[in-house]
Parts: C-alpha cells; sequence; structure tokens
C-alpha cells in the first residue's frame, strides 16, 4: 500500500509536468490558428486571382511544414545526456562527502576519476568540475540543468517555449527552428501586407478580415523577436558559443 502523502506527491508531480507543457500548447494554437487565418480566410476567401491563390499556398505550406518539423524536432529530441563513465562510484561518493570540510581531498578524490577523462574545463577555484546532485564529473560545456534535474552536454538554456533543454543534440533543430519561424513571419508579412491595406481603406467585407489583421499583427510582432533571437544564435555559432557564456 502506498505511504501516506505519497498519492499526493504524485498527482503534484504530474500537475506540475502538465503545466510545462502550456507555453507549447501556446504556440502551438498560435500557429493553428495561423494557418486557419492564412488558409481559409486570406488565400480561399480573400484572394481572388487563381494564380496568386496557388503562389500563395505553395510557398505558405513549404515554410509551415519546416517550421512544424523544427519545432517538433527541438521538443521532442532527448536532451543530450552525460555517460556514465563520468559518474563516480558510490563509495568515492561517500568519501567525497565525508571530506566536506576539505575541498584539497575532495579535488584529490574528482582528480583521480578526471585523470582519464577528457575534461580541460576547471572551477574558477581550479578544481575538477563536479555536480553533487548526479555524482558526475561534469565534461566541458555540460551544465545542471534544475528544471530537467541533471546534467545537460552542451548546454545553451533551458527553453519553456520548447519545454526541453537546448544543448548539444537539438542545437541546429533549434537553430533551424528560429530561421524557419522567421521566413514564416515575413512571407505571411509580405503577402498579407496588401490586404491589410485594403483593411484600412475598407476594402474588405465579412468578420474574415480581422483575422487578416491580426495575422498582419502577429506575424510582425514574432518576426521582430525572431529577428533579434536568430541573429543572436548565428552570432553564438559564429563564435562556437553558447548563451551561457562556455
Ligand atoms: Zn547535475
Ligand atoms: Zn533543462
Amino acid at each position: 500500500m502506498a505511504r501516506p502523502g505519497t498519492d499526493n506527491k504524485g498527482s503534484c508531480l504530474l500537475c506540475l509536468k502538465a503545466v510545462k507543457w502550456i507555453p507549447v500548447l501556446f504556440i502551438v494554437t498560435i500557429v493553428a490558428w495561423s494557418y486557419y487565418a492564412y488558409v481559409v480566410q486570406l488565400c480561399l476567401i480573400t484572394v481572388e486571382n487563381t494564380l496568386g491563390q496557388v503562389f500563395y499556398l505553395i510557398f505558405f505550406h513549404l515554410f509551415f511544414f519546416m517550421l512544424c518539423w523544427s519545432y517538433g524536432q527541438t521538443i521532442f529530441t532527448d536532451i543530450g545526456k552525460v555517460p556514465s563513465t563520468f559518474k563516480i562510484s558510490d563509495a568515492d561518493f561517500e568519501a567525497y562527502l565525508h571530506h566536506n570540510n576539505s575541498l584539497e581531498m575532495q579535488n584529490r578524490i574528482l582528480e583521480n576519476y578526471a585523470k582519464t577523462l577528457p575534461v580541460t574545463n576547471v572551477t574558477i577555484g581550479g578544481s575538477v568540475r563536479f555536480c553533487d546532485k548526479c555524482k558526475t564529473i561534469k565534461p566541458d560545456r555540460a551544465h545542471h540543468c534544475s528544471v530537467c534535474g541533471e546534467c545537460v552536454l552542451k548546454m545553451d538554456h533551458h527553453c519553456p517555449w520548447i519545454n526541453n533543454c537546448v544543448c548539444f543534440t537539438n542545437y541546429k533543430f533549434f537553430v533551424l527552428f528560429l530561421g524557419y519561424a522567421l521566413l514564416y513571419c515575413i512571407f505571411i508579412c509580405l503577402t498579407s501586407l496588401p490586404y491589410f491595406i485594403a483593411f484600412w481603406k475598407g476594402d474588405l467585407r465579412g468578420m474574415g478580415r480581422f483575422h487578416i489583421l491580426f495575422l498582419f499583427f502577429v506575424a510582425i510582432m514574432f518576426g521582430v523577436s525572431l529577428m533579434s533571437l536568430f541573429g543572436y544564435h548565428c552570432y553564438l555559432v559564429l563564435e562556437n558559443r553558447t548563451t551561457l557564456g562556455t
């Protein structure tokens, strides 16, 4: 039988896991609505020229597909976990804790392990980088993520919009996602601009015109933020750096 409180703790953890998906759900809802507003309200109802409709729909679906694919890959790619060879034994961890008032003794235990491992980075104090939560020596550029609850290889940052860490395994997909999302926004802005102007001139009729109006605003808003974020990550790639500065 479960101990009293165990069930409560389990359901709390489940609630917390569900809450972490809210930002992802928000993005998915916006993208789904933008699909409806662009395809149905703009292309099928508002655009009258068939050639224009075909051109808009083909390119829109290309960007839409690439955006969804890269977003899915960024979310569902497993984080880069530290190999088990970096973990220290339970006996050595006990000894490490036992010497908690002697940094020198602790470092001696860790150095014994680190000499066989491909690590070059040390702490500011010159000691081997170690995570006592994961009981592991940190490989260069690995950091402990408090949200994921473990050490992550080449950690860039934990992103709530993908409910995952941006790290060694999914960084390429993350940068692609920013790039495709930016192209998606630019394409929507450019192609809906004539209808946005027509709205203010009073040439558009029906409730659907408000979808086109908001679509333009949302695409501009996301486009501007994506441009700075994508530009920043291109700079980081060129400099071989991460958001955390390593
Ligand atoms: Zn850790
Ligand atoms: Zn994380």
